[in-house]
């Protein structure tokens, strides 16, 4: 039996109760578009308390930011510039890019263990190297610093930066809100 067949088993009784037919509007309730890594302690849902409906989440390693991440953020938020989202002052499309202690991507930061899934991938040593959250405050600072500077995104969004401590719980805000440096609009 496949591992699938516990959660298959779990649809069967989220099916069962309504909620999810109250799911009507891709709009989300709590406008914030996260991005954070794919581990399963770091599941927004649980730290965040984002529920059905609330947000929408991109998961990768690391919670990175990559071209195929800014691709998807220009898209929501010219989705939600388009559907009306944001005041006439206010920002369209909040972002929050949160990384974590103890990110699995750490081991990346190892020379043998990178070296042999390079060649076995055929990805760049030196791009997989970058991509280890061993100082996730770093890496965040990074990253905000990558979306903002996307020539793809306008002034309507506004990048925050956190990290998500394991050991405590807490999230932490590294950078408050920073808005892209292209002016696409
Ligand atoms: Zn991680």
């Amino acid at each position: 039996m496949s591992n699938f067949a516990t959660l298959a088993d779990r649809n069967r009784s989220f099916a069962e109760r309504a909620g999810h037919r109250a799911l009507t509007s891709v709009m989300p309730k709590v406008p914030v578009f996260v991005v954070t890594c794919l581990d399963p302690r770091t599941d927004p849902a649980s730290f965040l308390g984002v529920a059905p409906g609330d947000a929408p989440v991109i998961r990768n390693a690391g919670g990175r930011v990559t071209d195929e991440v800014i691709n998807d953020v220009a898209f929501i938020a010219y989705m939600a510039e388009a559907l009306g989202a944001g005041g006439s002052d206010g920002p369209t499309l909040e972002v929050a890019i949160v990384h974590h202690t103890k990110c699995g991507t750490g081991f990346l930061a190892d020379p043998g263990f990178r070296a042999t899934f390079a060649a076995r991938s055929g990805l760049d040593d030196r791009a997989l190297e970058a991509e280890a959250v061993i100082d996730p405050e770093a890496t965040v600072r990074t990253d905000v610093d990558r979306l903002v500077t996307s020539p793809k995104l306008t002034s309507s969004v506004v990048v925050s930066g956190h990290v998500y401590d394991l050991d405590t719980g807490l999230v932490t805000t590294v950078i408050r809100g920073a808005t892209p440096l292209a002016s696409l609009r």
